[in-house]
């Protein structure tokens, strides 16, 4: 077993981040990762919004400045899968594939995976049409009619991405307004290759073995269609990674981890970051912000523990649920099928 003062989980742009701060407040420091650091930095074609690169950087390449950089100062990190891990004791304990390792402090920064529409098709054809990931298969489908699910920022920024490959984009979206930035709308309904169904659903994917058609139902009129196409982009969100935890630390009923605003779960010594925790606004730099305060707060319970004090729990009450419990939350899937009760 080797021992660490600080093991960051999950090597996303929080994960890396806390490790970069982790090493440089001389922390000895570990962050696991089940592939190659970056998270869903590594699916981002181009990136524009991150400060510091005013023409834009490709995700692969931002992963790999984070990445040398948390190796400048020391940080280890290791490739491997967790099979299981104990947050409660006062040495944390994870097995991996790469073996066991105890820490004073773990940062969980697991990052989210993609949602799943869960429609008939979906599961069948996934990888002979169905995709989670322009950036990974856009190159695919030159020349050729897709379909892209979804209303937000990466639904919308990705449709004119895949329009580099494809002759036509059709976005599906289940209401009659994205939730994308505005500029992304903007060139989104100036492209003469998008157009886009509004308040409407996929409820099924048929092909044989590749995606050939979907159909789609009007939210509105209850009407339903085939739409002919040759792939279709699910591109509707995220789930936190959080299922292999299970119920160690306290989790929002989506599955993300609360926290307090200095990133401290309800268990001494753990600490959530990034995309994985309760927040309203997920993005690269919040999530690299968070990495940098879960790190900070990382030290000074080290520190504590180091000097003999007694670090008591966050009360469940200080957790950030109250405060964005305040905060009007976005349409539900459960409105959404109230709205298509007839
Ligand atoms: P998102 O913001 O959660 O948007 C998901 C979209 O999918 C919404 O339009 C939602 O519809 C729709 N949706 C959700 N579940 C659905 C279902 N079961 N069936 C049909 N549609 C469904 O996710 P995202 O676009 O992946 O973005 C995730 C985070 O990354 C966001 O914070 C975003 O700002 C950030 N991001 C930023 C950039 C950028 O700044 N350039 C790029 C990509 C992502 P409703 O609108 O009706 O809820």
């Amino acid at each position: 077993m080797t021992n660490y003062d600080t093991i960051i989980v999950g090597g996303g742009p929080a994960g890396l981040t806390a490790a970069i701060y982790s090493a440089r407040a001389r922390l000895n420091t570990l962050l696991i990762e089940k592939t190659y650091p970056g998270g869903l930095m590594m699916i981002s074609e181009h990136i524009e919004n991150y400060p510091g690169f005013p023409s834009g950087v490709s995700g692969p390449e931002l992963c790999v400045a984070m990445k040398d950089q948390v190796e400048k100062f020391g940080a280890k990190i290791e490739m491997a899968e967790i099979s299981s891990i104990d947050l409660t004791g006062t040495n944390k304990l994870i097995s991996t594939t790469a073996g066991d390792f105890s820490a004073k402090t773990v940062i969980l920064a697991m990052g989210a995976k993609p949602r799943r529409l869960g429609v008939p098709g979906e599961k069948e054809c996934q990888g002979r049409g169905v995709s989670y990931c322009a950036t990974c298969d856009g190159p695919f489908f030159k020349g050729k009619k897709i379909a892209v699910v979804g209303g937000g920022d990466t639904a919308v920024e990705d449709s004119c991405y895949l329009t580099k490959f494809a002759d036509d984009v059709t976005i599906i979206h289940r209401r009659d307004k994205f939730r994308a930035a505005k500029m992304l709308q903007e060139r989104v309904l100036a492209n003469p290759r998008i157009q886009v169904l509004w308040d409407s659903v996929v409820e099924e994917i048929h092909g044989n073995p590749d995606v050939d058609r979907l159909i789609v139902r009007n939210l509105m009129t209850g009407s339903r269609s085939e739409l002919k196409v040759d792939g279709v982009f699910v591109l509707i969100g995220q789930e936190p990674d959080t299922e292999f935890i299970g119920s160690q630390v306290i989790l929002d009923d989506f599955g993300y981890i609360l926290t307090d605003t200095e990133m401290r779960t309800n268990i001494p010594g753990v600490f959530a970051a990034g995309d994985v925790r309760q927040k309203t606004f997920r993005q690269i730099v919040t999530a690299c912000a968070d990495g940098a305060i879960a790190a900070n707060s990382a030290e000074k319970y080290v520190e504590a523990v180091e000097a003999g004090e007694l670090v008591a729990a966050v009360p469940e009450t200080g957790l950030i649920q109250d405060i964005i419990g305040e905060i009007p939350s976005p349409i539900s899937d459960s409105t959404i099928l109230d709205a298509t009760k007839e």
